[in-house]
Protein backbone atom coordinates (compact mmCIF):
# COMPACT_ATOMS: atom_id res chain seq x y z
CA UNK A 1 0.00 0.00 0.00
CA UNK A 2 1.37 3.76 -0.94
CA UNK A 3 0.04 6.37 -0.45
CA UNK A 4 1.27 9.80 -2.17
CA UNK A 5 0.63 13.87 -0.30
CA UNK A 6 1.29 16.70 -2.18
CA UNK A 7 0.29 20.43 -1.32
CA UNK A 8 1.08 23.49 -2.36
CA UNK A 9 1.16 23.33 -5.99
CA UNK A 10 0.30 26.84 -6.58
CA UNK A 11 -0.50 25.80 -10.81
CA UNK A 12 -0.58 28.90 -12.16
CA UNK A 13 -0.63 29.62 -16.56
CA UNK A 14 2.71 31.91 -15.67
CA UNK A 15 4.69 28.96 -14.41
CA UNK A 16 4.38 25.87 -16.55
CA UNK A 17 7.45 24.05 -15.43
CA UNK A 18 5.22 22.84 -12.04
CA UNK A 19 2.21 22.28 -14.11
CA UNK A 20 4.74 20.05 -16.61
CA UNK A 21 5.90 18.29 -13.64
CA UNK A 22 2.39 17.61 -12.20
CA UNK A 23 1.01 16.61 -15.50
CA UNK A 24 3.67 14.16 -15.74
CA UNK A 25 3.71 13.07 -11.91
CA UNK A 26 -0.19 11.83 -12.57
CA UNK A 27 1.04 9.89 -15.44
CA UNK A 28 4.00 8.67 -14.14
CA UNK A 29 5.11 8.12 -10.40
CA UNK A 30 1.84 8.74 -8.91
CA UNK A 31 0.02 5.36 -10.81
CA UNK A 32 3.41 3.49 -8.66
CA UNK A 33 0.46 4.63 -5.67
CA UNK A 34 -3.26 3.82 -4.61
CA UNK A 35 -4.28 7.03 -3.89
CA UNK A 36 -3.04 10.41 -4.04
CA UNK A 37 -4.26 13.19 -1.53
CA UNK A 38 -3.30 16.85 -2.55
CA UNK A 39 -4.15 19.20 0.79
CA UNK A 40 -4.37 22.22 -0.95
CA UNK A 41 -3.23 24.86 -3.06
CA UNK A 42 -3.31 22.55 -6.27
CA UNK A 43 -4.06 25.92 -7.77
CA UNK A 44 -2.72 29.47 -7.20
CA UNK A 45 -6.30 31.11 -7.67
CA UNK A 46 -9.36 29.01 -8.14
CA UNK A 47 -12.42 31.83 -8.78
CA UNK A 48 -14.97 28.92 -9.31
CA UNK A 49 -15.61 25.72 -11.46
CA UNK A 50 -17.29 27.22 -13.90
CA UNK A 51 -13.97 29.85 -14.42
CA UNK A 52 -11.70 27.19 -15.67
CA UNK A 53 -9.45 28.37 -18.70
CA UNK A 54 -7.46 26.38 -20.82
CA UNK A 55 -4.54 26.35 -18.24
CA UNK A 56 -6.97 24.55 -15.64
CA UNK A 57 -8.44 22.32 -18.05
CA UNK A 58 -5.91 20.65 -19.24
CA UNK A 59 -4.86 19.81 -15.54
CA UNK A 60 -8.53 18.95 -14.85
CA UNK A 61 -8.47 16.27 -17.79
CA UNK A 62 -5.18 14.88 -16.33
CA UNK A 63 -6.87 14.27 -13.01
CA UNK A 64 -9.79 12.92 -15.08
CA UNK A 65 -7.66 10.46 -16.64
CA UNK A 66 -5.85 9.58 -13.56
CA UNK A 67 -9.48 8.67 -11.61
CA UNK A 68 -10.71 7.02 -15.15
CA UNK A 69 -7.58 4.74 -14.77
CA UNK A 70 -8.65 3.55 -11.50
CA UNK A 71 -6.54 5.72 -9.24
CA UNK A 72 -8.16 7.27 -6.20
CA UNK A 73 -7.60 11.06 -5.87
CA UNK A 74 -8.68 12.88 -2.65
CA UNK A 75 -8.50 17.08 -2.52
CA UNK A 76 -8.31 19.10 0.58
CA UNK A 77 -9.46 22.61 -0.43
CA UNK A 78 -6.20 25.42 0.73
CA UNK A 79 -6.68 29.05 1.03
CA UNK A 80 -6.03 29.31 -2.36
CA UNK A 81 -8.69 26.74 -4.37
CA UNK A 82 -11.13 27.56 -0.95
CA UNK A 83 -13.84 27.33 -3.65
CA UNK A 84 -13.16 24.06 -5.76
CA UNK A 85 -16.71 22.75 -5.65
CA UNK A 86 -18.81 20.11 -6.91
CA UNK A 87 -18.55 20.63 -10.48
CA UNK A 88 -14.35 20.05 -10.10
CA UNK A 89 -15.67 16.90 -8.50
CA UNK A 90 -17.93 15.54 -10.65
CA UNK A 91 -15.29 16.69 -13.74
CA UNK A 92 -12.37 15.37 -12.34
CA UNK A 93 -13.83 12.11 -10.02
CA UNK A 94 -11.66 13.32 -7.12
CA UNK A 95 -13.25 13.17 -4.22
CA UNK A 96 -13.69 16.59 -1.83
CA UNK A 97 -12.56 16.33 1.59
CA UNK A 98 -13.23 18.18 4.94
CA UNK A 99 -11.31 20.90 5.54
CA UNK A 100 -10.18 18.26 8.91
CA UNK A 101 -9.58 14.85 7.63
CA UNK A 102 -8.95 11.53 9.38
CA UNK A 103 -7.66 8.43 7.58
CA UNK A 104 -6.19 5.42 8.51
CA UNK A 105 -3.07 5.41 6.93
CA UNK A 106 -1.07 1.66 7.25
CA UNK A 107 -2.87 0.97 10.87
CA UNK A 108 -2.17 4.78 11.84
CA UNK A 109 -4.77 7.01 11.98
CA UNK A 110 -4.15 10.35 10.47
CA UNK A 111 -4.97 14.08 10.75
CA UNK A 112 -5.40 15.97 6.98
CA UNK A 113 -5.10 19.15 6.75
CA UNK A 114 -3.77 22.09 4.40
CA UNK A 115 -2.38 23.69 7.45
CA UNK A 116 -3.94 27.70 7.31
CA UNK A 117 -6.45 27.21 10.40
CA UNK A 118 -3.48 26.13 12.13
CA UNK A 119 -1.59 29.68 12.13
CA UNK A 120 -3.80 31.18 14.36
CA UNK A 121 -1.02 33.75 15.34
CA UNK A 122 -2.21 35.58 12.46
CA UNK A 123 -5.00 36.98 13.13
CA UNK A 124 -5.72 39.22 10.13
CA UNK A 125 -5.32 36.01 8.29
CA UNK A 126 -7.81 34.61 10.18
CA UNK A 127 -10.90 37.39 10.42
CA UNK A 128 -9.87 37.08 6.35
CA UNK A 129 -10.88 33.39 6.25
CA UNK A 130 -14.02 33.67 8.20
CA UNK A 131 -15.44 36.25 5.83
CA UNK A 132 -14.26 34.20 2.48
CA UNK A 133 -15.44 30.93 4.12
CA UNK A 134 -19.32 32.56 4.82
CA UNK A 135 -21.64 30.99 2.23
CA UNK A 136 -23.65 33.91 1.67
CA UNK A 137 -20.52 35.47 1.00
CA UNK A 138 -18.87 32.61 -1.59
CA UNK A 139 -23.23 32.75 -3.44
CA UNK A 140 -22.46 37.04 -3.96
CA UNK A 141 -18.89 36.42 -5.13
CA UNK A 142 -19.66 33.38 -7.40
CA UNK A 143 -22.66 34.95 -8.76
CA UNK A 144 -20.23 37.99 -10.19
CA UNK A 145 -18.95 37.69 -13.74
CA UNK A 146 -15.57 36.28 -14.09
CA UNK A 147 -13.82 39.41 -14.85
CA UNK A 148 -15.07 40.43 -11.63
CA UNK A 149 -14.30 37.71 -9.82
CA UNK A 150 -10.72 37.45 -11.22
CA UNK A 151 -9.93 41.40 -10.41
CA UNK A 152 -11.14 40.76 -6.86
CA UNK A 153 -9.17 37.86 -6.63
CA UNK A 154 -5.96 39.96 -7.81
CA UNK A 155 -6.60 42.54 -5.24
CA UNK A 156 -7.21 39.93 -2.54
CA UNK A 157 -3.48 37.95 -3.71
CA UNK A 158 -2.08 41.86 -3.88
CA UNK A 159 -3.24 42.73 0.13
CA UNK A 160 -2.04 39.69 1.04
CA UNK A 161 1.58 39.68 -0.07
CA UNK A 162 1.41 43.12 1.32
CA UNK A 163 0.13 42.30 4.65
CA UNK A 164 2.62 38.88 4.34
CA UNK A 165 6.06 41.38 4.05
CA UNK A 166 5.25 42.85 7.45
CA UNK A 167 4.20 39.78 9.29
CA UNK A 168 7.12 37.52 11.06
CA UNK A 169 8.16 34.36 9.92
CA UNK A 170 7.20 33.28 13.62
CA UNK A 171 3.30 34.89 12.97
CA UNK A 172 2.99 33.33 9.34
CA UNK A 173 4.42 29.01 11.38
CA UNK A 174 1.86 26.97 12.79
CA UNK A 175 1.05 27.73 16.41
CA UNK A 176 2.24 24.88 18.25
CA UNK A 177 -1.16 24.81 20.80
CA UNK A 178 -3.32 24.99 17.57
CA UNK A 179 -1.23 21.92 16.56
CA UNK A 180 -1.98 20.08 20.05
CA UNK A 181 -5.86 20.89 20.09
CA UNK A 182 -5.82 19.43 16.09
CA UNK A 183 -4.28 16.21 17.27
CA UNK A 184 -6.41 15.92 20.64
CA UNK A 185 -9.86 16.90 19.24
CA UNK A 186 -9.32 13.79 16.36
CA UNK A 187 -7.49 11.33 19.36
CA UNK A 188 -4.49 10.81 16.56
CA UNK A 189 -0.84 11.06 16.69
CA UNK A 190 0.39 11.73 13.46
CA UNK A 191 -0.79 15.20 11.23
CA UNK A 192 0.02 15.54 8.01
CA UNK A 193 -0.65 19.30 6.38
CA UNK A 194 0.79 21.75 3.58
CA UNK A 195 0.77 25.30 3.96
CA UNK A 196 3.89 26.90 5.81
CA UNK A 197 6.24 25.64 2.56
CA UNK A 198 8.63 23.92 5.19
CA UNK A 199 9.01 20.40 4.81
CA UNK A 200 9.68 18.55 7.71
CA UNK A 201 8.80 15.67 10.02
CA UNK A 202 8.78 16.95 13.15
CA UNK A 203 8.61 15.07 16.38
CA UNK A 204 6.03 16.09 19.26
CA UNK A 205 4.63 14.78 22.65
CA UNK A 206 1.17 14.91 23.20
CA UNK A 207 -0.38 14.17 26.45
CA UNK A 208 2.88 12.11 27.02
CA UNK A 209 2.36 10.06 23.72
CA UNK A 210 4.82 10.47 20.95
CA UNK A 211 3.37 12.28 17.65
CA UNK A 212 4.48 13.39 14.47
CA UNK A 213 3.58 16.68 12.03
CA UNK A 214 4.41 15.75 8.88
CA UNK A 215 5.19 19.49 6.58
CA UNK A 216 5.01 19.00 2.97
CA UNK A 217 6.67 21.13 0.71
CA UNK A 218 5.73 23.75 -2.21
CA UNK A 219 6.36 23.25 -5.91
CA UNK A 220 7.92 26.34 -6.70
CA UNK A 221 11.52 25.19 -7.49
CA UNK A 222 10.97 21.23 -7.78
CA UNK A 223 8.22 19.22 -6.48
CA UNK A 224 7.60 17.88 -3.51
CA UNK A 225 6.03 14.55 -2.50
CA UNK A 226 5.29 12.82 0.79
CA UNK A 227 5.49 8.90 0.16
CA UNK A 228 3.90 6.81 2.67
CA UNK A 229 4.68 3.03 2.27
CA UNK A 230 5.09 0.02 4.77
CA UNK A 231 8.16 1.31 5.88
CA UNK A 232 6.61 4.90 6.41
CA UNK A 233 6.99 8.11 5.42
CA UNK A 234 9.36 9.68 2.87
CA UNK A 235 9.99 12.83 1.59
CA UNK A 236 11.08 13.21 -1.94
CA UNK A 237 11.41 15.67 -4.40
CA UNK A 238 10.35 15.86 -8.31
CA UNK A 239 12.56 17.49 -10.55
CA UNK A 240 10.93 20.26 -12.73
CA UNK A 241 13.77 19.73 -15.67
MN1 LIG B 1 -1.82 27.66 1.59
Amino acid sequence: MTALFVSDLHLDASRPAATDCFLRFLAGPARDAGTLYVLGDLFEAWIGDDAAGPHERAILDALRRYTKAGYRCFLLRGNRDFLVGDLFAADTGVGLLADETRIELAGNQALLMHGDTLCTDDRSYQAYRRLVHRPAVQTLYLALPVRVRSGLAAYARRRSMAANAGKSAAIMDVNPSAVVDALRRHAVSLLIHGHTHRPAVHALEVDGRAARRIVLGAWYEQGSVLHWTTAGPELRNLSFG
